[in-house]
């Protein structure tokens, strides 16, 4: 699903973000990506979205080598990630439908497909009654849940979640854990997810990825105890 191939970034600056990362990330898998600031995390997630091209090596995502995309091509390729981020990222002004339902108008899905696969992702982050709801009427979670819901809408191969608990408290961020859990059991999403909430990756163990550096550190296949990042 994933594949990166001594994949190495370096910025206009000079600065090695990452060094000779070689990773491989199945189908349906379930991965965490830690490290302290600097340590090349959010790097990564650009090369994986195209947001940035690698120096050397390849990413290869759903089987289309990303650094290589034309620029008119990145919006296509990008229908087959869907990403959330720590500030939720909603459209103030629409309603949570809305919020949803605009992600796939915008890749001109028909009108009666979306109403029916809105409900659905409604309901899969169990915000069935909210449709109606505007962003800023919501708790935190709740427009986490939202974001998550949009993400997951056109059925993404993938689903990056940028610190998705990083503004929740610790009930709450639990509670959106378990749904990501579930949305990668039930939807069959490769999910990869940036944190530094390290209760959380003690708690719900997974594979692990530990960036230090700009360098794999540590890639844990069950996860583990982590002590700090
Ligand atoms: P993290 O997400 O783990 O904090 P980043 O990928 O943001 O790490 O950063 C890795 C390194 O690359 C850092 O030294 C950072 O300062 C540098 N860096 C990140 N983005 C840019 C950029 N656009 N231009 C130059 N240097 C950058
Ligand atoms: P139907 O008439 O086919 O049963 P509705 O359009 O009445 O479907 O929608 C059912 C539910 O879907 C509503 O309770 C509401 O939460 C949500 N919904 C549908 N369209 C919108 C919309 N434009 N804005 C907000 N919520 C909507």
């Amino acid at each position: 699903m994933i594949t990166l191939a001594g994949v190495s970034k370096t910025y206009k600056n000079g600065v090695n973000a990452l060094y000779d990362i070689n990773l491989e990330i199945k189908q349906g898998e379930f991965v965490y990506i830690i490290g302290p600031t600097g340590s090349g995390k959010s790097t990564l997630i650009k090369l994986l979205d195209g947001e940035e091209v690698p120096t050397k090596g390849n990413v290869d995502v759903v089987g289309i080598n990303v650094g290589k995309l034309k620029h008119s091509r990145v919006p296509l390729y990008r229908r087959n990630i869907g990403v959330v981020f720590q500030d939720f990222r909603l459209l103030e002004a629409k309603t949570v439908f809305e919020n949803i339902s605009y992600a796939l108008e915008v890749i001109n899905m028909k009108k009666d497909i979306i109403r029916h696969r809105v409900r659905q992702v409604m309901n899969l982050v169990g915000l069935d009654d909210k449709g109606s709801s505007f962003p800023n009427e919501l708790s935190g979670g709740q427009q986490q849940r939202v974001a998550i819901a949009r993400a997951i809408a056109n059925k993404p191969k993938v689903l990056i979640a940028d610190e998705p608990t990083g503004n929740l408290d610790p009930v709450k961020s639990d509670e959106i854990m378990t749904l990501l859990e579930k949305i990668n059991r039930e939807e069959g999403t490769t999910i990869l997810m940036v944190t530094h909430d390290i209760t959380l990756v003690n708690k719900h163990r997974k594979r692990t990825i530990v960036l230090e550096n700009g360098h794999v550190a540590a890639d844990l296949s069950e996860g583990g105890y982590i002590k700090h990042v």
